[in-house]
């Protein structure tokens, strides 16, 4: 198995080659030359087997440079039920009639971005024990992503984090989550400034291409593949649990920001899991869902894109979406080098003569949702089914319901638990969200960060002092 660039500019490389990259050299996005397919009778020889061993099944497909006995090793470290709050990893958890949630969120860090970044916190590390190697992590983040990375990479060998985050915007549980960890190779550094200042001293610090060598800089971003595949294994999952034989149809609702999570049912889909629908879904910040309506691609400028009570689902543009045109277009890296040649010059591209194809060849729909959807979704569970969901799951739930039918089970993708969430929780049911007795105490462990002042120069200071290398 070898990958390409949807530019079609890259020659085909390994697995492991790739999984240290960001952008492929022509500025595409590295993916399978061509997709592995699972026949109806393995895929039924897989229905006994625990999380771990059908990660190592599902991802030995993609990884095929790694020794077996190796990645079978890796996917039980990173899928062990230490490590999580359910012994099955990923639990599903009855609604009601046809409707499930596929529990994505038993991690350390409550939210389904553990479910790759466990993975990749294993191979990271493997990789760069072969090779001799060292990486250093820097990333930005507003809360969900840098606490998934540095849950994943603490205490790995080779591999240290430098997490910049908005001194004081982030809630005190967030916080907590992440400048509670003692490793040393995990740093985290607080700016006096917002977000995007954060994300710009990233941007400088990594586009000096001198800076980036002599540091073995590198980032644990959406795009990268090895995230993708990790995700394709609870597509899998969710089916096997879902049915009882071969050939039964199953849908999926993925509440969707960048693309990322539900990019990955796609390829489930396409090594011919039977999926019926993908149904995506927005909060206000709707520009993918747009698309699925009406085949325009038009991501937003930073003015139109809304803070929600869905936050980790607000973007302007979707950062993977280019791996789904690429499959739309026929695997044709000139077309998609135009399409997004014609983005840059006007802003948006249009396949609307594609449009009818979205769904009925890919099996995409989506729908949108907004404040009061979310807030009134979580009540009426909560009161109905004593069941409680967070804003982004609760954004899931109400699109899904819109596409549910006879007789096909439809599995909502639960991205997140409520404690992380707890200000609209209390909005919506007039209480807080429990916190899981595991991290009741959370609050108050010391924390250890480093405070500075938004300041590109003292970031690069503080790495040419702290960089494994
Ligand atoms: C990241 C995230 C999403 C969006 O997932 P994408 O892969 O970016 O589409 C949705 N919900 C939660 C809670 C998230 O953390």
């Amino acid at each position: 198995m070898n990958y390409v660039s949807t530019r079609g500019g890259m020659a085909p490389q390994a697995f492991s080659d790739i999984l240290l990259e960001g952008l492929a050299p022509d500025g595409g996005l590295a993916v399978p030359q061509e997709l592995p397919r699972i026949d109806a009778a393995t895929l039924e020889s897989w229905r006994g087997l625990a999380y771990a061993d059908l990660a190592f099944e599902v991802l030995s497909r993609f990884a095929s440079d790694i020794p077996p006995e190796d990645l079978r090793r890796l996917t039980h470290a990173a899928y062990r039920p230490a490590s999580f709050k359910s012994a099955e990893i990923v639990p599903v958890k009855p609604i009601d009639g046809a409707m499930a949630l596929l529990g994505l969120s038993e991690g350390p860090t409550l939210a389904f971005k553990d479910m790759a970044m466990q993975f990749l916190g294993q191979v990271f590390e493997y990789v760069l024990g072969k090779r001799g190697a060292t990486l250093n992590i820097l990333g930005a983040t507003s809360g969900d992503t840098g606490s998934a990375a540095e849950y994943a990479l603490r205490g790995k060998k080779g591999v240290a984090v430098f997490m910049l985050s908005p001194y004081g915007r982030m809630s005190a549980f967030q916080r907590a989550q992440m400048y509670s960890l003692q490793d040393e190779n995990i740093h985290n550094i607080a700016v006096h400034g917002v977000f995007d200042q954060a994300q710009d001293i990233v941007k400088a610090l990594a586009g000096d291409l001198d800076f980036k060598r002599r540091m073995r800089l590198g980032a644990v971003n959406s795009i990268n593949w090895a995230r993708i595949a990790a995700q394709v294994v609870y597509y899998f999952w969710g089916w096997l649990r879902a049915t009882s034989g071969p050939g039964q149809q199953v849908s999926f609702t993925v509440p969707s920001g960048n693309f990322g999570n539900i990019l990955s049912g796609h390829i489930a889909r396409g090594m011919g899991l039977p999926v019926r629908r993908l149904v995506l879904a927005t909060n206000e910040n709707n520009v993918l869902e747009e698309f699925f309506r009406t085949g325009i691609y038009s991501p937003r400028g930073p003015e139109q894109t809304y803070a929600t009570s869905s936050p980790s689902m607000d973007i302007s543009r979707a950062s993977n979406f280019e791996r789904f045109i690429y499959d739309l277009v026929g695997r044709d890296g000139h077309r998609v080098k135009a399409l997004w040649a014609e983005m840059a010059r006007t802003g948006r591209f249009d396949l609307t003569a594609e449009r009818s194809r979205l769904e009925s060849e890919f099996g995409f729909v989506a729908g949108e949702s907004s404040h009061e959807d979310r807030l009134g979704t979580i009540r009426t569970l909560f009161e109905s089914r004593g069941l409680l969901i967070d804003p982004h799951t609760a954004d899931g739930v109400k699109v899904a319901a819109r596409f549910v039918e006879p007789g096909i089970p439809m599995l909502v993708l639960e991205t997140a638990l409520p404690a992380k969430f707890s200000e609209t929780i209390q909005q919506a049911i007039g209480r807080p969200a429990p916190v899981p007795a595991d991290l009741a105490g959370l609050e108050s462990l010391p924390q250890r960060v480093e405070v500075m002042d938004c300041d590109a120069k003292l970031v690069r200071d503080f790495l040419e002092k702290h960089a494994k290398l």
